[in-house]
């Protein structure tokens, strides 16, 4: 005994996406982001559970994340590549019969050369300059990559999660100008799904919203994370908490110790400003957070638990990301491997 657990909610991933999908007209396809183990999740336990709720396309980042994708979803499912036609991936395409989106001149060469006849989409850049064809690659490759019938044509703003970013705006109008006569395009990711219809146009892709991560506020929490106590003890006046002696009790201190620390994805940087929550009541985390213990601070607790939450309705990853200066997304994808996984709604 002794692991944190982690209760993951499957029900509320496909209740992020039904809302999701209500968001958009019905000719709009909603799909699902699932890269990096679905956000750190278990791509498997979330696709199959998105399946069941009627999702039809999903998205990774890499082949072999398909590869294992394809043993869990059935043979209809659209599985599409971010990373498009890689060296070396063009068994991987063919046998678990993914989508590559081309982003490259030399991705399309590979493509058309090593796997003829395969199906692929493409990834066009609109002002990102991460993934996806410049305007003069796909001026000049148009007209083969039509001939030949993508399946879905992509491109990715760099400004969703800030509405008014007029980056939006901007990369919208060159994605229309590009994609004229195209039949079935994507722009939207979960921030440009909430930016409005104009973003939709076939099929949007969410990622994070299905998780319960900003920027979709209205998410249904996903995660919830309980820590337990190791111990609790009393710290005079003076007396200093940790490593580097952070923190020094003003006054006398009741501090409870928890088994998870940054090796557990509670990144050392999120240190004192967290809190961490006995049932309703914030506890704030003091001195610095170790591999393996958090220390916190319960003086005015009644009763010490017998686990504290780190995640759950009273702290979201958000939150705790902004406590950190980083993003929900990256504490989700952190959280470590020592967790009991306790799935909910499979
Ligand atoms: C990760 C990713 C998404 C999903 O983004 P979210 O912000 O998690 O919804 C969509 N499209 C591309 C190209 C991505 O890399």
């Amino acid at each position: 005994m002794g692991a944190a657990e982690l209760f993951i909610d499957l029900d509320a991933v496909a209740a992020n996406w039904r809302a999701l999908d209500a968001m958009s007209a019905d000719h709009v396809e909603t799909a699902a982001v699932v890269k990096a183990d679905a956000y750190g999740l278990d791509v498997a336990r979330v696709a199959r559970r998105l399946t069941a709720q009627g999702v039809r396309s999903f998205f990774v980042a890499l082949a072999g994340e398909g590869v294992a994708l394809r043993h869990v979803v059935d043979d209809r499912a659209d599985i599409y590549v971010f990373s498009g036609h890689m060296a070396g991936d063009g068994d991987a395409l063919h046998s678990a019969d993914l989508i590559p989106m081309l982003n490259s001149p030399e991705q399309v060469a590979r493509h058309f050369s090593e796997t003829p006849g395969h199906a692929f989409g493409v990834q066009l850049d609109t002002g990102m300059n991460r993934l996806g064809m410049e305007p003069n690659d796909w001026a000049a490759l148009r007209g083969d990559l039509m001939a030949a019938g993508p399946r879905l044509v992509i491109s990715h703003l760099a400004c969703a999660d800030t509405p008014d970013h007029p980056m939006n705006h901007q990369q919208l109008r060159t994605f229309v100008e590009m994609t004229e006569g195209v039949a079935r395009r994507s722009l939207a990711a979960t921030g440009g799904l909430l930016l409005g219809p104009e973003y939709h146009f076939e099929l949007v892709r969410p990622g994070i919203g299905l998780y319960g991560g900003l920027p979709f506020t209205e998410a249904t929490p996903v995660v919830r994370l309980s820590v337990p106590v190791v111990q609790t003890r009393t710290v005079r006046p003076f007396e200093t908490v940790g490593y580097g002696n952070a923190w020094e009790a003003d006054i006398e201190r009741q501090i409870a110790t928890i088994s998870a620390g940054y090796a557990d994805g509670l990144i050392r940087s999120m240190g004192q400003g967290a809190q961490i929550y006995a049932g309703d009541v914030a506890c704030p985390v003091v001195g610095r957070v170790s591999m393996d213990l958090i220390t916190v601070d319960v003086t005015h607790l009644d009763e010490v638990p017998d686990a504290l939450e780190v995640l759950g309705a009273h702290q979201s990853v958000d939150d705790l990301a902004a406590c950190a200066g980083t993003i929900g997304y990256e504490i989700l994808t952190s959280l470590g491997h020592r967790y009991a996984r306790r799935y909910e709604g499979a």
